[in-house]
């Protein structure tokens, strides 16, 4: 079903696990792709799926632009994922996790020849590949990607159990955020069975920051601002933080959170700077605030309450640019009755 929000496209469920697993068992050499900035959901789904699959005695590969952040080197297998530019080979089948197939930095402009299969939560997925399976509702892909092992009748083990806890766990906020369902809590409660160790995980994810990593964030907090209502929260991470602490982009990793934890706030941004005169924005609400639309019409995309754009500009007309329609929604949606 198709319906207009904002004046942009969205869609529910499209496509069904049925169809892609009749082309999953029919093929034989796959490659798994996720999104740029990998996290641990697209991480954890692009594991589980390539052992699943390698169970099946399939060729798999792993290939993504982006290199595996520190805290998800823990995942079983992780070392496997190659990173490059681009595709090194071809396959019969190209599967995309977590992502539209544009935002793996490979298939921005041509498609290649072969199945080409998309697994996506995220509600701006336009859906454009022909084996297509989006589930908004899904908490996480690796919710998807749980089911379609079920499908495959491939037994679940330990390791597979691991990467697919920690796409919940990471995509859920531990549990905490409003896409935290009773079934993404039933198959968490399933996955622990098979032998994870939830500590595990927490300390890996969120326990294990480089010391670095703490002092950026000081320095981040510090400059803190708001709007005159304190309803928009913002913070700002430039190269030249980075080079003062010894940090990279990955070290960011939910700063943002930080910002929405403020009382009366009800979205937060994170500016992150990505090139001299480009900016990465993170986009967080609290709920009230639907921000998938805004973040499409900035050429990103992502959740209700998640969401991202990359802006080029300078970063005062980048940061004035958003915050002029942040505080157009806010005001506009804050006025509507909660439903
Ligand atoms: P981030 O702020 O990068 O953690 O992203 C928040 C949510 O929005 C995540 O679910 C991302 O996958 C999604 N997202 C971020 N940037 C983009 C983008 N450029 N296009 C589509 N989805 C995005
Ligand atoms: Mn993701
Ligand atoms: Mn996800």
């Amino acid at each position: 079903m198709n319906w207009k929000r904002n004046g942009i496209k969205t869609m529910t469920i499209k496509g069904n696990p049925e169809s892609i697993l009749a082309e999953l068992k029919r093929l034989n050499r796959f490659l798994i792709s996720v999104h740029v900035s990998p996290d641990g959901d697209a991480l954890g789904s692009q594991l589980a799926l390539m052992l699943a699959l390698k169970k099946l005695h399939k060729s798999v590969e792993l290939y993504n632009n982006d290199p595996v952040p520190e805290i998800y080197r823990f995942l079983p297998h992780a070392d496997e994922i190659r990173i490059g530019s681009s595709l090194p080979e071809t396959y019969d089948a190209y599967i995309v996790l977590d992502s539209d197939p544009s935002r793996t930095g490979f298939f921005q402009n041509s498609f290649p020849v072969g199945t080409l299969i998309n697994i996506d939560h995220h509600i701006t997925n336009e859906g454009v590949w022909p084996y297509t399976w989006l589930d908004p509702s899904a908490s996480a892909t690796g919710e998807l990607i749980y089911r379609l092992i079920l499908l495959l009748g491939v037994p679940i083990d330990r390791e597979i159990a691991l990467c697919l806890y920690t796409s919940i766990f990471t995509d859920t906020g531990s549990f905490r955020y409003t896409n935290t369902t009773p079934e993404s809590m039933r198959i968490a409660a399933t996955l622990l069975e098979y032998g994870v160790d939830p500590w595990l995980v927490t300390e890996q994810v969120y326990e294990s920051f480089a010391f670095q990593r703490v002092q950026l964030l000081g320095h981040v907090l510090a400059n803190i601002q708001r709007n005159p209502n304190g309803t928009i929260a913002w913070v700002v991470v430039t190269d030249d933080l980075y080079r003062k602490t010894g940090t990279t982009a990955q070290d960011t990793d939910n700063f943002v959170n930080f910002v929405r934890s403020v009382h009366g706030v009800e979205v937060a941004v994170l500016f992150r700077q990505t090139g001299d005169t480009q900016y990465k924005i993170s986009l967080r609400s609290k709920g009230r605030i639907d921000l998938s639309g805004l973040a499409q019409l900035l050429g990103g995309g992502g959740h209700k309450n998640a969401a991202g754009a990359t802006l080029n500009g300078l970063f005062e007309d980048v940061r004035d640019s958003v915050l002029v329609k942040l505080e157009h929604i806010v005001s506009l949606q804050l006025q509507k009755p909660a439903v």
